[in-house]
């Protein structure tokens, strides 16, 4: 079964399929490579719009999906 799975991902062709479909990961103590192997790519993804009209937006990379920062403007 994990045979199957891993061959899967392997050649999975759907990008940012299921496979690649990764919760958003909670703060991990500093043993992934992953954050330095990603050139991270920010972009800026509205989350919310204040009762004033104020958007908020989270700032994530695109690549792998994780949240570097928070800006509001
Ligand atoms: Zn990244």
């Amino acid at each position: 079964m994990y045979d199957v799975w891993a061959e899967h991902v392997a050649g999975c062709p759907a990008v940012g399929g299921a496979v690649r479909n990764l919760p958003e990961l909670p703060p991990l103590p500093k043993l992934l490579p992953e954050v330095r192997l990603c050139k991270h790519r920010l972009v800026r993804r509205q989350i919310a719009v204040t009762p004033a009209g104020l958007k908020r937006y989270a700032v994530v990379c695109e690549l792998c999906g994780r949240r570097l920062d928070v800006a509001e403007r």
